[in-house]
């Protein structure tokens, strides 16, 4: 494996590759990289002849200044990992690289970015992740980029972009990858103690409890969500957001009819945390 900081070196590692049309697929990352990285790694290679794997905390879509100096970087732990992975190239670009001094272009998603997350964050976090995945689409040009399910209105934004934008990379979304508790893995989870690690497994309750409400032929979104409010309350989590959305276009539905998707963010301790889960 490769580890390339510069986009010369990176245009220059993908020539000979893109010549043979090779089949090339990319998975952005923050890194700090866990067992749901690697689900999308072993993904792109079990479908890819070159993976690309990038490693950028990306200032641009993080709101708070302390959550950004908090994310935790390790960037020859992760290159480690993804040298286990077989990745082919990493690619960790420095700010001032994929930021130079004079950029003013931001690539802005309405619509599905707007609620949820983008309310949350404000409109600069999903800009930030819908500007840093233009450039690396377009740097990169990969067939196909991964993306994890956990982020489930990233996914939906990035698709929403390739469309309106007319990029031709298939977007593959991957499922959750867990603790054996069932919390889902973050970079994040690192920071919690052990008393928040336990509170933060409401979140995933809370979801079942949503999907058992609705398993059970409950179809009201209201009581379906009281459902897993009254969980989130039993551990004492005040969620920012406890919601039921159509999955394509994230607006909220009051009745389910269909697949609807089930999220919840909810502050545990010094970090937010963020899951979702389909409801059948
Ligand atoms: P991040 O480094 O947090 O930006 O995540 C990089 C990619 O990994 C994103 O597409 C995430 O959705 C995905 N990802 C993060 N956590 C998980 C997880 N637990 N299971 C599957 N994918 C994940």
């Amino acid at each position: 494996m490769r580890t390339l900081h510069t986009i010369a070196e990176l245009r220059s590692a993908l020539a000979q590759p893109r010549r043979e049309g090779r089949r090339v697929g990319l998975v952005p990352t923050m890194g700090a990289f866990h067992d749901g990285h690697r689900s999308l790694m072993r993904r792109a290679r079990h479908e890819c002849e070159l993976v690309v794997v990038s490693l950028f905390v990306n200032p641009s879509q993080f709101n708070e200044p302390a959550d950004l100096d908090a994310y935790p970087r390790d960037e020859p732990h992760d290159a480690a990992i993804a040298a286990e992975e077989s990745v082919d190239l990493l690619f960790a670009p420095t700010a001032a690289e994929m930021y130079p001094h004079g950029f003013a272009t931001t690539v802005h998603v309405s619509g599905v970015a707007s609620g949820l997350e983008g309310a949350l964050r404000g409109p600069g976090h999903f800009d930030g992740v819908a500007t840093i995945v233009t450039k690396l689409l377009s740097l990169i040009n990969p067939q196909v980029a991964y993306f994890g399910q956990k982020d489930a209105q990233q996914v939906a934004v990035v698709r929403q972009l390739t469309r309106d934008l007319n990029l031709p990379q298939e977007i593959v979304a991957c499922p959750t990858v867990r603790e054996a508790d069932g919390l889902a893995m973050s970079s994040r989870n690192r920071l919690l103690d052990a008393s928040d690690r336990r509170r933060a497994l409401a979140l995933q309750r809370a979801l079942a409890a949503a999907q058992q409400a609705a398993a059970s032929g409950e179809r009201r979104a209201a009581e379906i969500l009281a459902a897993a409010a009254a969980v989130l309350d039993q551990a004492s989590l005040e969620p920012d957001y406890l919601a039921l959305v159509d999955p394509p276009t994230f607006e909220a539905v009051s009745a389910v009819s269909g697949p609807a998707l089930a999220l919840v963010a909810a502050r545990v301790g010094p970090v937010r945390l963020i899951d979702n889960q389909l409801l059948a």
